[in-house]
Order: structure tokens, then C-alpha cells, then sequence
């Protein structure tokens, strides 16, 4: 019988470390009676396999088609090699090939398995707020070096019990090499403060934190990646509060639910949205509201969807614990006032959340790396990913092609950087908007973890057009310094190449790119944001935009609605009634000024954005004439739109410009026709989709493009990204849009990290 023995060597890469893949790898080949070893390399796990062949066979098929469940296999490579008879299969020591990398796991919301023994009073780990195994827990939050190892982890100060060590030494062990092992004898604990009261700890820790919230008070809650901030969602008095302290006046809360049962009450969740809130992400998902009147309004004004997500770590889950007097629903928002990044270490979190917080629930396992939430959506059944953090960073992105090492230093707001290797783009996580010294921190300190930890050494560095963005300084003074080359990138031909990479996109035929979002510097200095292009890669050609408006005292202007939409008035010669919404906005004094500074183009820059257009026509319809965040106008005007209107308005071409003054006077007629804001919202909508088909047809006939890549933060818009697909794609045009990265400035450094590739290689 031993002449019918072979041996094969299986290389496997992917994710496939820290997720539990050797000891399943060993217990499968124990149960099939196979021989050898396993071991980690630097390029992921490489297998020694003898036995019957059609055991071996077997073998493979689990691996390839069942592997554990939060490995990523990417390639399976089997290689016959001469017969060698071993004893028994064994797990051996980690082989590191000096100058490669290992993919870290992201951080895994808690598994069944765990979530079972932290209810059973029979277990050990009955209701300890750590419990986690190879299947769950965290991972890159707590990783400081590499490999992953507890001594390089936050977990080193704590040392392991003889139970956990027992465990963590058994390969059938389910916690099998778990480097966050912990035990209530052993492991990290939790303990509740509030001003002028003594600390307390464990289970009394968390009724304290529980009791703080049922009376209408504000928790700060140490979490996997950072504080958060919680209240009971359903308490308008204390979500009024908290947005009072977080000064964000009407930026939506994230919501967290105990389980899909709760969650159900509020909103409408299919079953792709179902397992997007269990996946291993846990990610928070938007979710439509199940009524138009809701009893969770306040914590999202004027949004007809919720961001909500489901318990992911043990101590969330001891923290929602269903009670007849409990909440269903808590605020969980990120621990910080409104422009900075969340709160991760705990003395500066004690300093930062003391004046926002009535109470804190914090433990003693540090944060080495602050990850928030991630935020994604379902459209057309697929997951698109809003803002890419926990459970989905430092996971790379996998391009098409063989990359050289660049550093891209990303945009400003929704700030992520990216750094490339072979096929694979590390995209960081979501680092926030880069406007204050805590960011660029944490920004700076995030660049330096990625490179430690997967061996990068940029060759070349990327930064956006623009001259100010501290992401374009700081990638400046390192090329400086480092003697590097620095290519400067055109911000709407990284959200027309991010796209393209986000689609395995490869080849250097130019496709047609409709990138609309609300500001990036153009190649004339003027602020664009409406433009059609042409391009790829390698270069691209500026075909179409929208004429140019002017934005008096630029800054303010993108935080006033209303003072575009007097600029567009005034540029369709429309005079300043006080009957419009903008208009009102104002004393007639500071119109007077306004006028002339229009007029004369005083401390004005132009635009030919987007989203200011959509900001215009929010304003001109009385919906919002200031703005506490990002977006908002173009999202209440989005939220009312009529889903049954079909009319639209003419918007004309002129030359390379696109007409958009001309939809004003259509828009006046319609309000003083007494047309309903929603349907003037779908006329609009409409308008812009039909505009969209209508200049790539103009394309397609003159050039012969038939390939169209949608990018840029205008198109987090559901209603109109849905509108444009159906009319390109009935007209047969192929089209490219995110969804494993941001369609906003989230996604600018994937683009960045393509174009220096390509003028890498031409230099
Ligand atoms: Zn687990
Ligand atoms: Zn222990
Ligand atoms: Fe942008």
C-alpha cells in the first residue's frame, strides 16, 4: 500500500494568517490520515502533503472551496514532489522570507462560536467582556510590529494563565496560536469612571455604564479602534445633547442594535443587507427607514436612511444586553468633537471626551492603531463601500497589474493614503479630513505602521494638484528629504483612475470618465468638479465641464448654499427676489455687498463643481441655506425626490461647457407654477442623468469610447448614480463604478497610486 503514497507541496496566499488556518489545516489532515507540515512563510502558507491520492485530492478541494471562514484564499498553487514519508502532520515554525510580506487580518467582529460561550454560565469565559479565538477578535488595531506575534501586540503586557496558555498550545484547540487569548484570570478587564465617584470594575463596570445610559446620559465606551459616544438612541433629550457637545448640529448618529430582530423594528433590511451586518465586518450599513414619520428622527434629521450596525465586539454585545428597561437602540458615534479623529489612548481620551461625556467604560488593552467604524451600503445586491475602516483595512486592494512601490499621499477631506507592491495597492484606513494637528498625527503615524508592517519602501511619492492640502505638504517635504521623485496629480484623473483599478480595469484604452464631486484643483487653477473625461492610466483629456460660477469668498461659499445659488441667479440674469429662499438668507446690506463682489469677482474663486451645483438648487428650493457637513444640502435634496416624476430640463451644450445657468429659469417657473419641491427634485435629477447619457453619446460618436467610469462624491447620490446607469446601460454603454473603495476622496490615493505607476515606468 505505501507505493501509492504521494506527496505535494501547496502554496496558498491570500489571507490566510491569524485567521485559524493552520490548525485547520492540521485537523483536516489528521482526520484524513495525511502526513507532513504545515507552516506561515512570508508569502502566506505553504503545506507538505503526503498521502493516498485521492485523499490528497480531497484535501485540496476543502482548502481551495472551504477554508476557514475569515481567510481570503487568492491562489492555490499544488506542486507534485518526490515521495517523502513522515510520522505524523505537524504545525512547524514560521519561515519569514527576508524582503516579503504578510497580509495582517483586519480586525473580526465576534464569532458565534465565542458569542455562545460568553452567554453559557458554564464556561469559563462566561460573560468576559474579551473572549475571542483564531476566528475572531482583533488584530490590527492591536498589532505593533510584525510578525504577528503577542510579544508585538498590545496583548504583551498580559501574561497568559495556564489555562489560555493550554489552549493557545493545542492545535485542535480553537484557540490554537490566538495571539489575543485572554481570560477573566488573565486578560485585559473593563472598568466604569464618572466625575467624583469611585472606579469600578468587570461585571459591576458595565451595569454601572448600562444604568448611566438608562438615565438619558452620555457613555464614552472604549471600543476595537477608538471611543465611541452613547446614548439611548430613542432619548431625544440626551441625542440632542450630544449633538450639542459634538458642536455637529445635524451630522446623522450611527445607531447600534442588539441583534437583526431589533434592527428590523426600524428599518427595512434585505437579505443582502442582513449578511453585510453579520459578515465578519460588521460594518455600519445605511438602511431605509421603515416609515416616513419615525421614532428615531432626531438622530438623523431630514436622512430617509439610518447608518446602523450590529455588536461586534464581546463587551458591545454585555453593553446591549436586551432588559425590559433597557434601550433597543444606542447612539454609537465616534469619540470626538466633530473635525477631529476619534479618540484612541486613554489619557487623551479622559482630556478629550471628559467635556462630552457624562461617564466612560474603558479597558486596559491599548489601541495601537485607531481604526472607525466603516460605512457601507447594498445597491444592485453588491456591497459599496462609503468609508473603508474596521474589518476591511489593512486588507489591500487587489489591482490587475504589477505595481512598483509608490507612496500616495491621498486628498484632504475623507483623507486615506495608499502604498503599492506587486498586485497589491495597501490602501490605509478612512484617516479623516486633514484640517488640524490631530489629524496629520495620526495621518503621519499611520503611514509609518503600514511600511513597518508590510516592508514597504516607496520608490515614488503622489500628491494632488493642490498647492495647500497638508497631504500634498507633507508628501512635498519627503520628497525634499528623501530625495524621492514626487508626481503631482490632477484630483478628478485620480477619481477617474481609482475607479478604473477598483474594476481590475488594465489596459491603456481610454474609457469616458463623468467625475463630479464638489471641489479639486484643475490643471488652470480654477475649482473643478462637474468634468467629463477621457482617459486611463496614462494621461487624460478634459472634454466637457460645467460652466464656471463664481464662489464668493470660496471657503464660506461651500458652507452657504445659498450664496451659490445667488451666483448662479445672477448669472442666468435673474434678478434677487426676496419671494426666493437664498435670497432671504440675507439682510439686503449684505446682498448689496454680495452683489458687487459677484459682480466684480472680489476674493472670488471659480467652479465648476458639481455638488455646488446641487447645493444651488437645495438652496434656491428653501431646503437648506447653510450646511454643518459635507454634503448635506445635496442630500436633503436627494431625500425628497420623487421617484415616479419623468419630466426633465433642457440643460444646453456650449462648446466644451455645459449649460447648467439654463436650469434656473426652468426651476422658477415650475415654483412659481406651484410644482411640488419633490418633483422639481426628480426634474433635476433627471436632468443631470439625461445630460450625462447625451455627452458620452456625443463621445461614442466622435471617438468611438463605449466604456464609462462614474467616480467622485456626487455619486454617493443613489438616486442619480441610479438614474445614469439605467440610461447608459440601455443605450448599451459599459460602465465602471466603486464599490470595494470610496467613490469620494476616500477612494483618491487607489488613483494616485496608478498614475505614478505609469509615469514610473515612462521615466
Ligand atoms: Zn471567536
Ligand atoms: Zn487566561
Ligand atoms: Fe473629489
Amino acid at each position: 500500500m505505501t507505493q501509492t503514497l504521494i506527496s505535494n507541496r501547496i502554496k496558498i496566499s491570500g489571507i490566510v494568517q491569524g485567521v485559524g488556518f493552520r490548525p485547520f489545516v492540521y485537523n483536516l489532515a489528521t482526520r484524513l490520515g495525511i502526513t507532513g507540515w504545515v507552516r506561515n512563510t512570508s508569502g502566506g502558507v505553504e503545506i507538505k502533503a503526503t498521502g493516498d491520492p485521492s485523499i490528497i485530492e480531497k484535501f485540496i478541494a476543502v482548502l481551495r472551496n472551504d477554508p476557514p471562514l475569515l481567510s481570503k484564499v487568492d491562489n492555490l498553487i499544488v506542486e507534485p514532489v518526490d515521495t517523502e514519508q513522515f510520522n505524523s502532520f505537524e504545525i512547524r515554525e514560521s519561515l519569514a522570507n527576508p524582503g516579503e510580506f504578510i497580509p495582517i487580518s483586519p480586525d473580526m467582529s465576534i464569532c458565534e462560536d465565542c458569542r455562545r460561550e460568553l452567554f453559557d454560565p458554564a464556561d469559563r469565559r462566561y460573560r468576559y467582556p474579551f473572549i475571542n479565538c483564531t476566528n475572531c477578535g482583533p488584530r490590527f488595531t492591536i498589532i505593533q510590529e510584525v510578525p504577528y506575534d503577542r510579544p508585538l501586540t498590545t496583548m504583551s503586557a498580559f501574561a497568559m494563565c495556564s489555562n489560555c496558555a493550554g489552549e493557545y498550545a493545542t492545535p485542535s484547540d480553537r484557540r490554537y496560536h490566538a495571539q489575543p487569548i485572554a481570560c477573566g484570570v488573565c486578560g485585559p478587564e473593563v472598568a466604569f469612571f464618572s466625575p467624583g465617584e469611585p472606579e469600578i470594575y468587570a461585571e459591576e463596570a458595565i451595569q454601572a455604564a448600562r444604568n448611566l445610559i438608562r438615565e438619558g446620559r452620555i457613555l464614552a465606551l472604549k471600543g476595537l479602534g477608538g471611543y465611541h459616544l452613547a446614548c439611548d438612541a430613542a432619548n431625544v433629550e440626551a441625542v440632542e445633547r450630544l449633538h450639542d457637545r459634538k458642536q455637529r448640529s445635524e451630522k446623522p448618529f450611527a445607531l447600534m442594535c442588539y441583534d437583526l430582530e431589533t434592527l428590523s423594528r426600524y428599518v427595512q433590511v434585505s437579505d443582502a443587507e442582513s449578511l453585510l451586518l453579520e459578515s465578519p465586518q460588521h460594518p455600519i450599513v445605511l438602511l431605509k427607514k421603515e416609515s416616513e414619520v419615525h421614532t428615531l428622527d432626531h438622530t438623523a434629521p431630514n436622512q430617509n436612511h439610518l447608518g446602523i450596525m450590529l455588536p461586534y465586539t464581546p463587551l458591545h454585545l454585555l453593553m446591549l444586553e436586551p432588559a425590559p428597561d433597557f434601550p433597543d437602540v444606542l447612539v454609537m458615534t465616534s469619540g470626538n468633537m466633530s473635525e477631529e479623529p476619534i479618540a484612541y489612548q486613554d489619557d487623551d481620551a479622559k482630556t478629550r471626551l471628559s467635556a462630552l461625556a457624562d461617564g466612560f467604560l474603558v479597558h486596559n488593552r491599548p489601541i495601537h492603531m485607531r481604526v472607525d467604524d466603516s460605512v457601507t451600503r447594498i445597491l444592485d445586491k453588491q456591497v459599496h463601500l462609503i468609508r473603508r475602516a474596521r474589518g476591511y483595512a489593512p486588507e489591500p486592494v487587489k489591482v490587475n497589474q504589477q505595481l512598483r512601490q509608490v507612496l500616495s499621499c491621498g486628498a484632504e477631506l475623507k483623507n486615506t493614503f495608499a502604498l503599492s507592491r506587486g498586485p497589491y495597492v495597501f490602501l490605509s484606513h478612512h484617516i479623516g479630513d486633514l484640517e488640524n494637528f490631530e489629524t496629520l498625527t495620526s495621518y503621519r503615524q499611520a503611514i509609518e505602521h503600514y511600511k513597518l508592517l508590510f516592508h514597504l519602501n516607496p520608490e515614488a511619492i503622489a500628491v494632488d494638484l493642490h498647492p495647500d492640502y497638508l497631504s500634498t505638504r507633507y508628501g512635498e517635504d519627503l520628497a525634499d528629504a528623501s530625495g524621492l521623485p514626487l508626481f503631482r496629480i490632477q484630483h478628478h484623473h485620480a477619481h477617474l483612475c481609482a475607479c478604473l483599478a477598483d474594476n481590475d480595469y488594465h489596459t491603456d484604452e481610454p474609457v469616458i470618465g463623468l467625475i463630479f464631486d464638489g471641489t479639486g484643483y484643475g490643471t488652470d487653477g480654477v475649482i473643478w468638479g462637474g468634468e467629463v473625461l477621457i482617459g486611463g492610466y496614462q494621461s487624460f483629456e478634459r472634454v466637457y465641464h460645467l460652466s464656471e460660477i463664481p464662489l464668493a469668498g470660496a471657503d464660506t461659499a461651500i458652507r452657504n448654499p445659498s450664496k451659490i445659488a445667488l451666483a448662479y441667479l445672477k448669472a442666468a440674469g435673474i434678478e434677487w427676489s426676496e419671494e426666493f429662499p437664498p435670497v432671504n438668507a440675507y439682510r439686503p446690506e449684505d446682498l448689496e455687498v454680495l452683489s458687487k463682489q459677484l459682480a466684480l469677482g472680489i476674493n472670488c474663486a471659480l467652479t465648476t463643481s458639481m455638488g455646488r451645483l446641487f447645493d444651488a438648487v437645495s438652496s434656491l428650493l428653501g431646503l437648506r441655506q447653510h450646511i454643518t457637513y459635507e454634503g448635506q444640502a445635496a442630500i436633503e435634496l436627494e431625500n425628497i425626490c420623487d421617484p415616479a416624476e419623468t419630466s426633465l430640463y433642457s440643460i444646453p451644450l456650449e462648446g466644451s461647457k455645459v449649460n447648467a445657468v439654463n436650469v434656473f429659469p426652468q426651476i422658477l417657473m415650475d415654483i412659481r407654477n406651484g410644482i411640488p419641491n419633490s418633483v422639481i427634485s426628480a426634474r433635476f435629477h433627471n436632468s443631470v442623468a439625461s445630460c450625462c447619457l447625451a455627452l458620452c453619446q456625443q463621445i461614442r460618436m466622435t471617438k468611438g469610447i463605449n466604456k464609462v467610469a462614474l467616480s467622485g462624491g456626487v455619486w454617493q447620490n443613489i438616486t442619480l448614480l441610479t438614474k445614469t446607469l439605467d440610461l447608459l446601460r440601455a443605450d448599451s454603454f459599459e460602465t465602471y463604478t466603486h464599490r470595494r473603495v470610496p467613490t469620494n476622496d476616500g477612494g483618491i490615493s487607489l488613483g494616485q497610486t496608478l498614475i505614478a505607476d505609469a509615469m514610473l515606468r515612462k521615466q
